[in-house]
C-alpha cells in the first residue's frame, strides 16, 4: 500500500468517526428529558428535586385529534317566537270570582240571597254607595215581577255592572307631531314603574318613539329598575342623582325628546319625597313643568293598587286634585279579592279605568274591558 492510499484510509476514518459524534451527540440531546425550570427565585426558596425515577403511570394518550372537518353552511333554524299570549280576566280573577261563586246556580230569590248578595258586593269592595245602588235597581227589578230565578237576578246583575262601568272615552291620548308626555303618579309601591316599563314596551311595538322619565328620585331602585325596562322596549332613558329634583329630570327627558323627534315620554314620578315638601305640592309642579313647551301632557294615569281596596278611593281623590288625573291604571288585579274597586273609581269619581295589571310581565298589562270583567267576574 502507498503511502498517499494509507493517509487517504485513515482521513476517511477520522471523518466517519467525526459525523457519528455529532450525530451520537445531537440524538443525545433530542431525547433527554424537558429543560429544568428555572431555579427558584422569590425568597431563595429552593425548587424541589425532582423524582428522578420514570413515573409510574403512563400519562393518559393524547386523544388523536381528527382533521376538523371542511366547514359546511347550515341552515340557522328559524326562530319560532310564540305570539304573546293576552291574559284572560277569567284565569287571572280566581280570587275576585271565589267573592261570587256561591252565588250561582240559585233557583230562587230569597231574604238570604239579598243578604249574601250584599255581603259579596262590599266583601269585593265595591264600596256602600255604589253596592246599595245596585242592590235597589235589582230589587225594583224583582219587585216589577221581571226576576223571578236566581240565574236571572245573576243576569240582571251583570247588565247593571256592565252598563255602570261604561265610559265614553277610554283611549289613551297621544296628539301626532307633538312631543306628548303621560305621567304615571300613585303612592309607593302601587306598580308606576312596572306600568311604565309594560306600556312603553306596548308604545315601541306599535311604533312611536318612547323617552323614559326617572322621575321617581326617591326611590333608590326605581331608575335601575326602569332602566332594565327602557332596555327590554327599546326606549331611551332620561335619569337624574338620586334625591335630586324630579321636575328637571322631567323637563330634560322632554328636551331629549322633542329634540329626537321622539313623540312619547312616559314619565315615572315618586311616591313619596325625601324633603319635608308636600307630595301634591311636588307632583303640581311636575305637572307645570312637564307641560311648558315642548311639552304637551296628554294623559295623567293614577295608578292604583286593587288589593288596597277602598284605600284607593282616598288616595285617587287626592291625586286627582293635585294632577288633574285623566285615567286609572288599576294594577295586581290578579291578586285581589277586591275587584269592586274599579265601580268606585268610576262611579264616584268619574275617572275611567283605562289599563288593569293582571301580573307582573310585560303581556300583563291590558285595556280595560267592563264587560269581560264583569263576565269573568261571575264566570263558573
Ligand atoms: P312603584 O313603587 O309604584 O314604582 O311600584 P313598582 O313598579 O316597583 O311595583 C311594585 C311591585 O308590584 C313589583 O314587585 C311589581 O312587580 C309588582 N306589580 C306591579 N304590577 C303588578 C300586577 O299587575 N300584578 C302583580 N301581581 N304584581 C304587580
Amino acid at each position: 500500500m502507498s503511502p498517499l492510499i494509507v493517509i487517504l484510509l485513515v482521513l476517511a476514518v477520522a471523518a466517519v468517526l467525526v459525523v457519528g459524534g455529532a450525530v451520537f451527540v445531537s440524538n443525545q440531546k433530542r431525547g433527554r428529558g424537558p429543560e429544568l425550570e428555572p431555579p427558584a427565585t422569590g425568597g431563595g426558596v429552593l425548587a424541589p428535586p425532582r423524582p428522578t425515577e420514570a413515573p409510574t403511570e403512563a400519562p393518559p394518550a393524547e386523544p388523536e385529534v381528527a382533521a376538523p372537518p371542511a366547514p359546511v353552511e347550515v341552515e340557522e333554524p328559524p326562530v319560532v317566537v310564540a305570539p304573546p299570549v293576552k291574559p284572560s280576566f277569567r284565569d287571572r280573577l280566581a280570587k275576585a270570582r271565589a267573592t261570587f261563586a256561591g252565588f250561582l246556580g240559585r233557583s230562587k230569590i230569597d231574604e238570604d240571597t239579598w243578604d249574601e248578595l250584599e255581603e259579596a258586593l262590599i266583601r269585593a269592595d265595591l264600596g256602600v254607595g255604589p253596592a246599595t245602588a245596585l242592590l235597589d235597581e235589582l230589587r225594583a227589578q224583582v219587585k216589577a215581577r221581571e226576576l223571578e230565578t236566581g240565574d236571572q237576578l245573576v243576569e240582571a246583575l251583570k247588565a247593571e255592572m256592565k252598563l255602570r262601568l261604561q265610559v265614553d272615552d277610554r283611549s289613551l291620548h297621544l296628539d301626532e307631531g307633538r312631543t306628548n308626555v303621560w305621567l304615571f303618579v300613585g303612592v309607593n309601591g302601587v306598580g308606576k314603574t312596572t306600568t311604565i316599563g309594560k306600556l312603553g314596551k306596548r308604545q315601541t311595538d306599535a311604533g312611536h318613539r318612547v323617552v323614559m322619565a326617572a322621575g321617581d328620585t326617591f326611590r333608590a331602585a326605581a331608575a335601575e329598575q326602569l332602566e332594565t325596562w327602557a332596555n327590554r322596549a327599546g326606549a331611551d332613558l332620561v335619569r337624574g342623582a338620586e334625591g335630586g329634583d324630579p321636575s328637571a329630570i322631567i323637563f330634560d327627558a322632554v328636551e331629549s325628546a322633542a329634540a329626537k323627534g321622539a313623540d312619547l315620554v312616559l314619565a315615572d314620578t315618586a311616591g313619596r319625597l325625601h324633603t319635608k315638601t308636600n307630595l301634591m305640592e311636588e307632583l303640581r309642579k311636575v305637572r307645570r313643568v312637564a307641560d311648558r313647551d315642548p311639552g304637551h301632557v296628554t294623559e295623567v294615569l293614577l295608578v292604583l293598587d286593587a288589593t288596597t281596596g277602598q284605600n284607593g278611593l282616598v288616595q285617587a281623590r287626592q291625586f286627582t286634585e293635585a294632577t288633574e288625573v285623566t285615567g286609572v291604571v288599576l294594577t295586581k288585579l290578579d291578586g285581589s279579592a277586591k275587584g269592586g274597586i274599579v265601580f268606585a273609581i268610576q262611579t264616584e269619581l268619574g275617572i275611567p279605568v283605562k289599563l288593569v295589571g293582571l301580573g307582573e310581565t310585560v303581556e300583563d298589562l291590558v285595556d280595560f274591558d267592563p264587560d269581560e270583567f264583569v263576565d269573568a267576574l261571575f264566570s263558573a
